[in-house]
Parts: C-alpha cells; sequence; structure tokens
C-alpha cells in the first residue's frame, strides 16, 4: 500500500537528523539538564524515549457524588479538607487525606508517594480517580490519581497517557517530552517491510502516546506488539537458516551399543526420556548443527538423557563438554553419570575450579584422551581446547548468558576441525562457516508454549512430561505464623523417621549471606538438640560445601539450612521436607525448583513455604501450593512477571518485549504467517535500516554462532 509521505519542509525544525537512533541532544526542545536525566534514567536515543509506553491511562470523566461511591474504579471531584503523611518504616510511608464534596466526605490514601502532602490547594478542586475498596477496616480510596480540575475541564484531551516513572522522572515529565516531540511523529520511519499491515509505525506510536479513546490507545498497542513479533520471529527464522549452512560433526550411532548401556541401568528409561533420547541422536547423525532445548521438570531424568547421548558421541569418537552452573551441580553430575555409564570404558573427567592437576587433565582433553568432560565455566578458559568436540551440553541453561554458550561452542581444536572439514566435503561447501559441536541445552523451568513459538522458534524442543515412576506427589503447605508451631512438629515427625530436612534462610539483600544462615541454623539446631543440623551458603569454599553435601547425602547431617545455592541441582532422595522462609519474595519457577529437591525417592515429601508477613497468601503461593505442574507454572509466571524476568539472565535483558503480546497467541500466529511470506521474498535486509536492527537484537538470543 502506498506510504504517507511527510513534506520536507515540516521536518527539520524538532531535530536534525530523522534517525530513530538520533540522541536525544538533537531534539529542540529538550534541554542539556533535562537531557542528562533522561540519560540517567536509561533513555539515550529517540527510540527509547518513544518506546517508553505509557503504562495505563487516566480518565476523569463521569465523576461521582462522594455519597454515591460503590466500590470499584470511581472518579469524585472534590476538595481536599486535610492531609498528613506519616512514615511507617525506612520504606514506606503512608499519607492519608479527606476529600471532601457538598455530599459527604472519604478518605484517601497512598503509599510512598510522600509528595501528595504539598499537591493540593486547599481553596481548589481536583479530580481523584482510584479503587474505592475496603481496606484496613474501613472503604477507602487507594492510591487515587488527582489532577486539578480546572486544568481538565480545559484540556483537549480527556484521555492520558500514565507513564511509569523512572528515575526522577515522573509521568507528567514524559507528558511533556511528548508534547514537545509531537510534531516529529509524522516523520518515524516504519519498521514492517511495506505492505505487511495497514497501518504506519508513526501513527499506531501517536496512538499510544495521545489517544482520543481506549479503543484508540489499544489499535496502536496491538500494532506495536505485531511488530515486535515480527523482528522476533523473523529473527528466529534467520537463525534457522543461518544455521543450515553451519556444519557439525555427523555422528553415527549404533543401537546395539545403547541398548546394551540402557539395560545395565538399575531402572527403566521412562517413554519421555526414551523419545527425547531419539531425537537427538538423529540430529546427531546429521551434518546440521543441533540446537535442541530439554526440557523436563525438576527430578524428570535429563541427566540421563545427556549422558546417552555423549555415550553416542563417544562411541563414534567425538568428545563431549557439560557444563553445569555450579561446581556442586557438576561434582554431582560426574558422579551420577559415572554410575550410569561404569560399563561403558568411558574416560569421564571433572574439571571445575578446584580441580587439581588441571594442566594434566586439560592436556589429556586437547589430546583427546578423555571423552566427557563435566564441568563449571572452567570449561571456558582459553587453555581448555578439545582435541574433536562433537556435542556441547549446558544444563539449567538460563543460568548462562549467550556469550558462555558461543564461548563454548567455540571450544574445538580449530586446527583440527579445519583437517576434517576438507577431508569430507561432500556436504560442506561452505566449510568457511567453520564446525562446531552440536549443542543440546537443558532447563528445567518449563518455556510456556507461547514463548517457544516466538523467542525459542528457532529452536528444536523435546519435553520430558514424565516423572520416573514411584515418586509420590509432594505436599505443599504455606505456612502463616498461626501453623509454624504444627510445621515443627510434622518435620520431627520426619526426622524421627531418619528422613532429611532442607530449610532454605530467608532472602539476604545486604551481603550478611553468612551470619543470617548461621544464626537460622543456631536456632534450629536448638529447637533439634537430637538432630545434626549443618549450614551452606554460596560464599563457602567449594571444598567446604562439597563436604557438606557429602554428609548430607550419607545421611551424616539431618537438616540443612541453606541459601538458595541448594536450587538446582542436588539430589538427595532421602530429603523429604523442604521449608522456604520468606516464600513471598521468591518467584514461582525458583519455588518450584527448591521444591523439586525433595519428592525424589519414594517416601512422600512436603513442602513448606512460610510466608514473611501475615497478610493473606500472594497469587504466586497459592498457585505453587495447589499446582506441581512446572508447565502450569511457567504459564502464570509468564503472565505474572513477563519474560524479562524469568529468562532474564539467559537473554541479558535483550529480551524485553515491551508489549505483552507474548501470551497472544492469534498476533502471534498472524506474524507467523507475515514473516513466512517476508521471509519467502529472500529480502535484502539493507533495504530495511529499522527492522534489520530490531532483528539483530533478537537474533542473539538463541543463535549459534
Ligand atoms: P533432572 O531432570 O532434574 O536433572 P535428574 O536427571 O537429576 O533430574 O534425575 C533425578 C533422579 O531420577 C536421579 O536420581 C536419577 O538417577 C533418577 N532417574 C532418572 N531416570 C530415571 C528412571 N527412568 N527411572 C527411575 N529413576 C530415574
Ligand atoms: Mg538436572
Amino acid at each position: 500500500m502506498a506510504r504517507a509521505k511527510f513534506p520536507q519542509d515540516l521536518l527539520g525544525s524538532i531535530i536534525d537528523c530523522m534517525e530513530l537512533s538520533s540522541p536525544l541532544g538533537n531534539i529542540k526542545g529538550i534541554g542539556p539538564k533535562t537531557v542528562e536525566l533522561l540519560n540517567r534514567a536509561g533513555f539515550f536515543t529517540v527510540r527509547d524515549l518513544l518506546y517508553h509506553l505509557p503504562r495505563t491511562y487516566e480518565s476523569y470523566e463521569g465523576a461521582g457524588r462522594i455519597s454515591d461511591l460503590r466500590p470499584g474504579k470511581v472518579t469524585v471531584k472534590a476538595k481536599v479538607s486535610s492531609i498528613k503523611t506519616n512514615r511507617k518504616r525506612r520504606n514506606l510511608s503512608i499519607t492519608e487525606a479527606i476529600l471532601s464534596d457538598d455530599s459527604g466526605s472519604v478518605r484517601a490514601i497512598w503509599f510512598n508517594q510522600p509528595y501528595r502532602t504539598n499537591q493540593f490547594d486547599p481553596n481548589k478542586t481536583y479530580y481523584f480517580s482510584g479503587n474505592f475498596e475496603f481496606s484496613y477496616g474501613r472503604y477507602q480510596l487507594m492510591n487515587p490519581s488527582a489532577t486539578l480540575a480546572s486544568d481538565y475541564d480545559r484540556a483537549a484531551d480527556k484521555y492520558q497517557p500514565v507513564y511509569p516513572a523512572c528515575g526522577k522522572l515522573k509521568s507528567t515529565n514524559f507528558t511533556k517530552f511528548f508534547n514537545t516531540i509531537k510534531p516529529f511523529f509524522a516523520q518515524i520511519p516504519d519498521l514492517l517491510p511495506p505492505g505487511t499491515i495497514k497501518t504506519l509505525r508513526s501513527e499506531a506510536l501517536f496512538q499510544v502516546h495521545f489517544p482520543k479513546s481506549a479503543a484508540d490507545a489499544d489499535q496502536g498497542r496491538a500494532y506495536l506488539a505485531f511488530e515486535e513479533l515480527f523482528s522476533l520471529l523473523l529473527a528466529g527464522q534467520f537463525n534457522r537458516e543461518e544455521n543450515q549452512k553451519l556444519r557439525s560433526p555427523v555422528i553415527k550411532y549404533q543401537l546395539d551399543q545403547l541398548k546394551k548401556i540402557i539395560a545395565k541401568l538399575p531402572f527403566k528409561l521412562t517413554n519421555a526420556q526414551r523419545r527425547s533420547t531419539w531425537e537427538i541422536i538423529q540430529n546427531l547423525d546429521s551434518p546440521i548443527p543441533m540446537n535442541r532445548l530439554l526440557q523436563g521438570d525438576v527430578g524428570s531424568g535429563k541427566t540421563l538423557v545427556a549422558t546417552l547421548s555423549a555415550f553416542i558421541a563417544a562411541k563414534s569418537g567425538y568428545q563431549t563438554a557439560l557444563m553445569a552452573p555450579t561446581e556442586i551441580l557438576a561434582a554431582q553430575h560426574a558422579e551420577t553419570i559415572h554410575s550410569f555409564l561404569r560399563s561403558s570404558g568411558l574416560h569421564i573427567a571433572l574439571l571445575t575450579g578446584s580441580t587439581k592437576n588441571k594442566s594434566t587433565l586439560k592436556k589429556q582433553i586437547r589430546d583427546g584422551q578423555v571423552d566427557l568432560v563435566i564441568g563449571t565455566h572452567a570449561l571456558l578458559t582459553d587453555d581448555t581446547i578439545f582435541h574433536k568436540l562433537g556435542l556441547a551440553i549446558i544444563d539449567e541453561q538460563h543460568r548462562f548468558g549467550v556469550k558462555q554458550r558461543q564461548a563454548l561452542l567455540a571450544k574445538t581444536d580449530t586446527e583440527e576441525s579445519a583437517k576434517r572439514d576438507s577431508s569430507r566435503c561432500t556436504y560442506c561447501e561452505e566449510s568457511s562457516f567453520g564446525t562446531i559441536p552440536h549443542l543440546l541445552s537443558m532447563t528445567a523451568t518449563p518455556i510456556p508454549r507461547s514463548l517457544q513459538l516466538t523467542v525459542f522458534g528457532d529452536l528444536d524442543i523435546s519435553i520430558i512430561d514424565e516423572l520416573p515412576k514411584g515418586r509420590q506427589p509432594i505436599t505443599t503447605k504455606i505456612i502463616s505464623p498461626n501453623s509454624i508451631d504444627q510445621m515443627w512438629q510434622a518435620i520431627e515427625n520426619e526426622l524421627k523417621q531418619k528422613r532429611q530436612v532442607y530449610y532454605v534462610c530467608k532472602m539476604i539483600e545486604d551481603g550478611t549471606e553468612l551470619s543470617s544462615v548461621k544464626k537460622e541454623a543456631a536456632s534450629i539446631a536448638k529447637k533439634f538438640p537430637n538432630y545434626k543440623v549443618e549450614y551452606l551458603h554460596g560464599k563457602m569454599k567449594s571444598a567446604e560445601k562439597d563436604n557438606i553435601i557429602a554428609k548430607f547425602t550419607a545421611n551424616k547431617i539431618n537438616i540443612l539450612v541453606s541459601t538458595t545455592v541448594i536450587e538446582v541441582g542436588v539430589n538427595v532422595p532421602n530429603a523429604t521436607v523442604m521449608v522456604i522462609a520468606d516464600a513471598d519474595r521468591y518467584g514461582l519457577s525458583q519455588l518450584h525448583q527448591l521444591r523439586g529437591r525433595v519428592g525424589r525417592g519414594t517416601a512422600e515429601s512436603y513442602c513448606y513455604l512460610i510466608n514473611s508477613s501475615s497478610s493473606a497468601p500472594t497469587r504466586r503461593l497459592k498457585e505453587i501450593e495447589r499446582s506441581q505442574d512446572g508447565f502450569h507454572l511457567a504459564e502464570v509466571d509468564l503472565k505474572l512477571r513477563g519474560p524479562g524476568e524469568i529468562y532474564g539472565s539467559l537473554q541479558h535483558g535483550a529480551l524485553d518485549l515491551r508489549i505483552a503480546s507474548i501470551t497472544d497467541t492469534k498476533l502471534i500466529a498472524a506474524a507467523r504467517q507475515a514473516v513466512n511470506r517476508f521471509a519467502k521474498t529472500k529480502p535484502n535486509m539493507l533495504k530495511y535500516k529499522e527492522l534489520a536492527a530490531s532483528v539483530q537484537k533478537y537474533q542473539r538470543l538463541t543463535t549459534l554462532n
């Protein structure tokens, strides 16, 4: 369709250069001091500012009389007859006002908005809009927004954006900025290829920042969401295409070898393990690099699938590197994998920061004498070079960043692989890309379907959706101050049956990790004088940590008081109780992970979630109490917190889908179609500057090179 053209003479006056990437200093009308404030709040370019979208909109239409107020969202036109602020705690102040009109008066409450005290002139009338609700024993107006009635009545825009505050910048500051750059909107270049959608980006952004109505704002947002998804999906598509050009070694498998090793395991594979292993070895047997994510709930047996994949690689003459986020976990993997592969004759090694004789081991790795190296970040040091790295496995992948993934994939001896490339060139006419190992990432944080379709669209995914047989469900209970004695009673019962207990301490914010863990351990030891209580925290030397874990594993410690260092991996089937203090302060996935430390044996297990305050449990706590389904919890978490929070460490902030569209499967489907149509045209991305910039950002999320 035809693009609207904006006459050149309208440009120029507001901004010298019309690029969205122009620094904010180029905008005439925003002074240097303001620019500095904006910079400090993380806004550097015109684009940063334009995409600072309203949090919500305010309208004071339809104000009612105070005597007619009903619970729910209300608007009143009133004077402020009294107002005062009380500072309750260091980080809590409460401002209380009495609002009056000729029908009566009502109390308004603001939390942490002390500036309200001086905002109102008692002789002037204001609009207030907020929730009228029952709290602290009476009905009151909670955190209402407010505006001078005469201003509002005069204003042309009755539907006003409310911007998220940033540093010193309040919503009203942003309103001002946008009014300054309003004329600039017309020249905002489009991002989507022409004809993709029947609106312009300039119009959409205008609608979002200067809507006439709710419908207007929604329409603008829908466009921006589409634009965002389009970039994201296109990035996945490009990654997939680029991935096809890379080469990995072809790793053949022999089913009888695999069957033999499986037959020697102390248990039968679950169907899901079987299926996942099969999917992986199919990928390995191809020159196209595998980029597969193995997801399975805590305790679903991912390690075994990884082990079997490494076994296949070794039998075909290729090395495997398995990287875990902590030393404890790496050591435990090494031990488990050793036991799984005892009869295989494979040479397995552990490489962490505290490994002794590192240089000897590294030489063996380089010479190809080690088949499987299990380690931590220590694997990434420059002098760790593999002879023939065929498979890289990353456990708990969300703990690692893009750079670390790429570093691991680059760990193969390039001279060696170059030799191999040139000797085997039937399918590698593009061998200038070099060879990389196949990649298997593992995660216990299930990725909701909506994210699978978008952010992780270019990954292959295997799902372990069944737990090994005989696992007991974990009884989860929210513990309030009233029920805490019962909890200790129940714990004592378990201890009497020789079961073990994890106690995850209060969250620590100010670096007093050690003293806090020690203190809690001491107080628990006092409660249970006949049992052995020990503590574990992140700042301990790894030898100390290992020692504690080993003792706990051997049932020489009854209660292990710990920080969240035990969140990943630790596997002690005899532990049947998990207590989480301050549980309401953790995210859902983290709670689910912590809970997954118990329920690993055949005895019934318990998880106690101690609510840090005496107020009603949060939605998160209620969800985790009710459900043990990691996928369900991940969906809820995604809705409650957004993807950036949950997958943040993987993305390093790149996954900032700001427009909450990630759960909108209809929109995703539409964007997917548009992307497919566009990709088929083999577009020259140099022609689409805006799009290219946006796509590049997302491409880094899952790319292999
Ligand atoms: P996760 O998926 O959380 O990494 P693990 O691989 O640590 O889970 O497995 C959890 C426990 O289940 C381990 O003790 C492992 O030996 C055991 N396990 C794995 N597969 C099976 C199976 N098919 N049957 C019974 N136990 C299994
Ligand atoms: Mg694991």
